[in-house]
């Protein structure tokens, strides 16, 4: 299932897009929350709560509830996760781009929740910050409470995956002797379209990812180059720190960001950035000024 959250920003309704050969313009949507009226949202209460098992079952009713996906606006797929855990340097091409420095163990930072954009919303530079470069990743979310885990059990925990953007302000990034503020500005985190259940992606470990900004292909790799896999992460970071249902783990950007370029390219107010993960989405933002 390929799950959506539709409508005006602070104000989505959990969805699932409908699989059809139609063109894009012609897809639906279900409208999960006027078939079951209990499922308020996809946050950790759904999928805590048998909500994909839930979903399955809705979209086999007869009376289904379906929107024309034209014209709607996309928010987040998982609703204000508890936290947003990222890779820094997950793979060796960007770790030698970025300090030349390949890590041993995991390097782990977090973005706020607070972040989070939809896949069509524009990110906004706030105002001074000139050093801002996109990073197309992989992301995991997870599905079940995790703690302690066994790598070799590790994908069962897992609900999904989607297509997020770990968008960075890098003088902030380099100025602060910790990376929070320099990856958390509002606007600096778009996640979706969807959130591809895990039966769809039978292995993780394969995927293409690209971002483009204005049509030129910056980053182009392979989640087969991951230094530590989705499995590792997961045991590694469940040792000590629980991991909850709709908790979003980013596991790292490939080599090709902008800011390692000769000139650098930064994204400018006007822009456009896509990223794509192969077989789990497209998004593709627009870069603003703030309008203050
Ligand atoms: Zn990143």
């Amino acid at each position: 299932m390929k799950l959506i959250r539709f409508g005006a920003a602070g104000a989505e309704r959990p969805g699932i897009l409908l699989e059809s050969a139609e063109p894009e313009s012609k897809q639906m949507f279900l409208d999960v929350r006027a078939m079951a009226f209990d499922i308020e949202d996809y946050n950790e209460h759904f999928f805590a709560h048998f909500g994909l098992e839930r979903l399955a079952n809705l979209l086999r009713e007869p009376g289904r509830r379906l929107v024309p996906a034209e014209g709607v606006r996309l928010g987040s797929p998982v609703a204000r996760p508890g936290k947003i855990i990222c890779l820094g340097k997950n793979y060796a091409a960007h770790a030698r781009e970025f300090d030349a420095k390949i890590p041993e163990s995991p390097i782990l930072f977090s973005k706020a929740p607070t972040a989070l954009i939809g896949p069509a919303d524009p990110i906004i530079l706030p105002e001074g910050v000139t050093q801002v470069d996109g990073e197309v990743e992989l992301a995991v979310v997870i599905g079940k409470t995790a703690r302690r885990v066994a790598e070799s059990d590790a994908l069962n925990y897992v609900a999904g995956y989607s297509v997020l953007n770990d968008v960075t302000d890098r003088e902030a990034q380099r100025a602060a002797g910790q990376w929070f503020r320099g990856k958390s500005p509002d606007t600096f985190c778009p996640l979706g379209p969807f959130l591809v259940t895990r039966d769809e992606i039978p292995d993780p470990h394969r995927l293409k990812l690209t971002s483009s900004i204005n049509g030129r292909m910056l980053q182009n790799g392979n989640t087969a180059d991951l230094i530590f896999n989705i499995s590792f992460l997961i045991a590694f970071i469940s040792a000590t720190i629980t991991l909850q249902p709709g908790d979003v783990l980013a596991t790292g950007t490939p080599a090709g960001i902008g800011s390692a370029r000769t000139p650098p390219v930064y994204l400018q107010p006007g822009d456009r950035i896509e990223c794509t993960v192969e077989g789990i989405g497209r998004q593709n933002n627009p870069v603003m000024k703030n309008r203050s």
